[in-house]
């Protein structure tokens, strides 16, 4: 039980570290419908945003930061020019 500590010590502090990053980041409601029922999804080592209530999606990012803010962007900006 003492061998593997030090890699799960490792990638628990990566973790902790990415999830203080994303919430240290305000997460824009939805765009469309104005919730705030927003949930981070991931596939496949892409990251996006999407809207639990109407399903919107924010733009695919291999990071789930840019991913965040993409969708903070999208919300601010012209969908059209995302
Ligand atoms: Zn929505």
């Amino acid at each position: 039980m003492d061998g593997e500590e030090t890699w799960d010590m490792k990638e628990a502090a990566a973790q902790a570290a990415e999830y203080e990053a994303v919430n240290s980041i305000v997460w824009l409601e939805c765009p469309f419908c104005g919730s705030e029922e927003l949930s981070q999804q991931s596939m496949g080592g892409i990251f996006w945003i999407n809207c639990d209530k109407c399903s919107t999606s924010g733009p695919p990012k291999f990071d789930v930061i840019e991913a965040i803010g993409a969708w903070n962007k999208r919300h601010s900006n012209d969908p059209d020019e995302a």
